[in-house]
């Protein structure tokens, strides 16, 4: 994706394009490999000098509350991130640990809300293992 889509899509959203709000969408957008924040703080720091912790994860807290990024709680104990806002699934990998995307092809899921409730936002989190991982399987047992 180029720079100047990066920077329409973050004013699009209201968000003032600095230089690291631009590196960090980038990174998300390009590498697709639903990371953590320490992930991108870790992959991005040795080329922004200036980057600190707090910065990658104010960030994303802004990203996320417009919708530009959205939070991936597969795991208890860690927050990944995609900038991929179209409706996908993901599949953590119990193997390797990857998280992979799904389409959804089920335009209407029948959640059976009761009367009265505002669905605002879902998921759909599968565990599992990926082809690679399972042909590993049934090679070992
Ligand atoms: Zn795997
Ligand atoms: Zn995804």
């Amino acid at each position: 994706m180029s720079n100047e889509k990066v920077i329409q899509i973050l004013q699009d959203h209201g968000i003032k394009p600095s230089y690291q709000r631009i590196k960090i969408y980038e990174y998300l957008i390009n590498e697709k490999n639903h990371p953590t924040a320490d992930m991108i703080y870790r992959e991005l720091a040795p080329g922004i000098p200036t980057l600190s912790k707090t910065t990658v994860y104010n960030t994303l807290k802004l990203f996320n509350s417009v919708d530009v990024v959205q939070k991936i709680m597969i795991e208890e104990n860690e927050v990944r991130f995609d900038a991929d806002m179209n409706k996908h699934g993901h599949f953590k990998c119990l193997g390797c640990g990857d998280i992979y995307d799904f389409p959804i092809k089920s335009t209407a899921i029948d959640y059976g809300m009761p009367e009265g409730f505002e669905l605002k936002d879902e998921h759909i989190y599968c565990t599992g293992y990926c082809s690679e991982c399972s042909s590993l399987q049934e090679k070992t047992s």
